[in-house]
């Protein structure tokens, strides 16, 4: 036998029965999205290198240890998207949707690239769905995002995710408030992990987002950045907040909240769940007002955020507990060959009369006790079954596969309606 190839490490199969709870993740997402005038972009999954080395700052992880970066057969340098916002951003200059519509609302979905260490809830192939909106710079439209994804957990039927947000300001506040934090963190060099002293030296704001245990104590007795901002700043976070607070949405401020991508600023915010152990962020996003020039356009204010498809689907499948989403209503079967061919027309007249029904037949004969095994593994509520007497009179013998009442026999005419009784019982 020859050796059993394997799908690269953390890049996952998405197999049937979990598919099924993408799909109407990714159905009840594009929905909400619809509701607040998002249009769907979709982008190329490769970029040119420099796309993410200008966006997302060569002192992040993802540009110094994360990116799936190559040469093709032309000597380019290219790399496997790592997030989505600096390729929308690309495009959207490349083809001046700006200059069309001056305001836009953007949303991607795909997966993203990362050369991580694989463990639960963080992978190297994983899947986004992003929003990203241009051209609106007050702080309503921070509010209206933050509104939106808490609509996208109620509509997902998803419970206790708790909401992070903080300011990041702007640059020359950010400036002042690096100086002092560097001189903090040097005072306490001591202290300091190995990643957190590189850190220092490259962008100390990125020492707050240390997960070391270690290191707590020390990063939330830093100084604060909330003691640098000037007074629009200070209003637009208190204006998003007031929203917050007015729609009844609650929300933590975190301070040491301060992602780790360089290109943010001002609102920053986290959704976190606490159902998934240490990959508990599903959902994260911010401001980045400075983007679209740093990539070549003139300034224009931007927001958005991107979720975690595979962290989002397994907190559905924890809250859902055992509960089968991939189960067919009904199950066709032929008590012999001669009937196999009835068996696929009414299977047809189901999916016309309901076609929000899932008909299964069970194709391939067998004998009829075989045959029910088949459809029971289907995980139908119901089989309809087809022999030489029932085809004579026009009739199905309708069985309950769960245990609900007896099997009967009941007129083609009367089926779609006698069976949309018995399922809704
Ligand atoms: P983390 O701090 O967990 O590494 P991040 O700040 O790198 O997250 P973002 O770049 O903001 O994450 O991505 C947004 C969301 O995408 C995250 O909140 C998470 O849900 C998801 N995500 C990011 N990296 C991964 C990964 N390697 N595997 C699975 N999901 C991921
Ligand atoms: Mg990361």
């Amino acid at each position: 036998m020859k050796e059993q190839l394997r799908a690269i490490r953390g890049m996952n199969d998405i197999l049937p029965g979990a598919s099924e709870r993408w799909q109407q993740f990714e159905q009840t997402v594009a929905q909400v999205l619809a509701a607040y005038g998002y249009q769907q972009i979709r982008l190329p999954i490769v970029e040119q290198t420099a796309v993410f080395e200008r966006s997302i700052g060569d002192t992040t992880d993802i540009v110094q240890k994360e990116m799936y970066t190559f040469a093709d057969r032309n000597g380019d340098r290219l790399t496997l998207r790592p997030e989505g916002t600096a390729g929308c951003v690309r495009a959207v200059l490349e083809h001046g949707l700006l200059n069309v519509q001056p305001q836009l609302r953007l949303w991607y979905n795909g997966p993203m690239f990362r050369h991580e260490r694989p463990q639960k809830g963080r992978y190297r192939q994983f899947h986004q769905i992003g929003v990203e909106t241009y051209g609106m710079a007050g702080p309503d439209i921070d509010a209206e995002i933050l509104l939106l994804t808490a609509r996208l957990w109620q509509a997902l039927g998803l419970s206790g995710l708790r909401l992070e947000i903080n300011t990041l300001g702007v640059a020359a506040e950010r400036e002042h408030y690096r100086a002092a934090l560097t001189a903090y963190f040097s005072a306490h060099r001591d202290a300091l992990d190995a990643d957190s002293l590189l850190r220092l030296e490259r962008n100390p704001l990125r020492i707050l987002d240390s997960k070391n245990p270690a290191m707590q104590a020390l990063v939330s007795n830093a100084p604060r950045l909330d003691e640098f901002l000037e007074a629009e700043s200070r209003a637009h976070f208190a204006s998003v907040c007031a929203t917050l607070d007015a729609a009844g949405i609650a929300y933590v401020v975190n301070p040491t909240l301060v992602r780790g991508l360089d290109y943010y600023s001002r609102t920053v915010f986290e959704w976190i769940t606490t159902e998934l152990g240490a990959q508990g962020t599903v959902c994260a996003g911010g401001r980045y007002d400075a983007l679209v020039e740093l990539m070549g356009g003139k300034p224009v204010p931007a927001i958005g955020f991107a979720m975690g498809i595979e962290r989002l689907v397994e907190l559905l499948a924890v809250q859902a507990g055992e509960r089968s989403e991939a189960s067919a209503e009904l199950c066709v079967v032929s008590a012999s060959e001669a009937e196999s061919q009835a068996a696929l027309l009414l299977a047809e007249r189901l999916r016309d009369a309901h076609p929000g029904w899932r008909v299964v037949t069970v194709c391939g004969g067998g004998s009829l006790k075989s045959q029910m095994k088949r459809a029971d593994r289907t995980g139908a509520a119901i089989a309809l079954i087809l022999g030489e007497d029932e085809v004579a009179t026009a009739t199905v013998s309708v069985k309950p596969m769960r245990g609900q009442g007896e099997q009967q026999r009941i007129a083609l005419s009367e089926l779609p309606t006698k069976l949309a009784a018995l399922l809704t019982a």
